[in-house]
């Protein structure tokens, strides 16, 4: 489903170039979920932005669904941007879910859910509507949908974020410390939701600490350091038989 080859970032040029992506390799079979740990500022969140498109890469390869992203080789090898247009559609196929939620602050619950398929995929506000109830229904907040973000404590507006992404039908779905900005009593609400939807058959890449997480609902966890992959592999093995000196020392820290 996602295949990434010898991906490289460099933000900058010159004497402030920083090579943050440094040939990352990764395979997320479909329907399988990939829990990414790594330190601060190791290239968690470049690497899903990069997959995601939010970034431009600086070399490689990501194709998600056997469709390579962004660009295009053309006869005599030379790669091109794709347009926009292209980008946008490659990029709706992917959903996104932020460590800030990112929702529209003057909408209800179901406006932020119905927002982008009206908008972006012209679907009728009746359908959008709902399609946008069920949704919320499935994150536990069908008594919730005319609530404003305000209105909501983080669990809740992280999971109205989960169904805003889910609205849109992804393919993928990709978490970026979906957790770590709500207070620990509200932790256990978000990842239920994402393990539901993981039992679904959701394909998910998920950049956590949350370790109790990566050993119940990962199929393969992958360990970041400064720009590469460390160490690969099943929660089991990593987890609990790590190798690498740098993922024992990391896990000492966040267990
Ligand atoms: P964290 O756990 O703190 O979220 P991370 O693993 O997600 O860290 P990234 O956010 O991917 O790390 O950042 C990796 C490196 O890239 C950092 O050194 C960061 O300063 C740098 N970086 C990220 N975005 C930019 C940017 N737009 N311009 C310049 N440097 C950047
Ligand atoms: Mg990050």
């Amino acid at each position: 489903m996602v295949r990434v080859r010898d991906l490289h970032k460099v933000f900058g040029r010159g004497h402030d170039a920083v090579h943050v992506l440094k040939g990352v390799d990764l395979d997320v079979a479909r329907g399988s979920v990939t829990v990414v740990l790594g330190p601060s500022g190791s290239g968690k969140s470049t690497l899903l932005r990069c997959v995601n498109e939010l970034e431009e890469i600086t070399a490689g390869d990501i194709r998600v669904g056997g469709e390579r992203m962004g660009y295009r080789t053309d006869a005599k090898g030379v790669v091109h941007r794709l347009h926009p247009r292209v980008v946008a559609r490659q990029r709706s196929r992917i959903g996104m879910v932020f460590q800030r939620f990112h929702l529209f602050g003057h909408m209800t619950a179901l406006q932020n859910v119905m927002e982008a398929p009206v908008q972006v995929r012209g679907l009728s506000k009746r359908a959008a509507r709902t399609r946008a109830v069920e949704l919320l229904d499935r994150v536990g907040l069908a008594d919730r949908v005319d609530h404003y973000p305000a209105q909501l404590s983080g669990g809740q507006q992280q999971r109205v974020a989960i169904a805003r992404a889910l609205a849109m039908d992804p393919e993928l779905m990709l978490f970026d410390e979906p957790t770590s900005a709500l207070d620990p009593e509200l932790v256990g609400e978000v990842l239920a939701v994402m393990q539901d939807l993981a039992a679904s058959g959701m394909t998910m890449i998920v950049v956590t600490h949350e370790i109790g997480f990566a050993r119940e609902v990962a199929d393969h966890v992958v360990f970041m350091d400064d720009g590469v992959i460390v160490e690969e592999g099943a929660p089991a093995d990593v987890l609990d038989h790590p190798a690498e000196p740098r993922l024992q020392e990391f896990l000492a820290h966040v267990l």
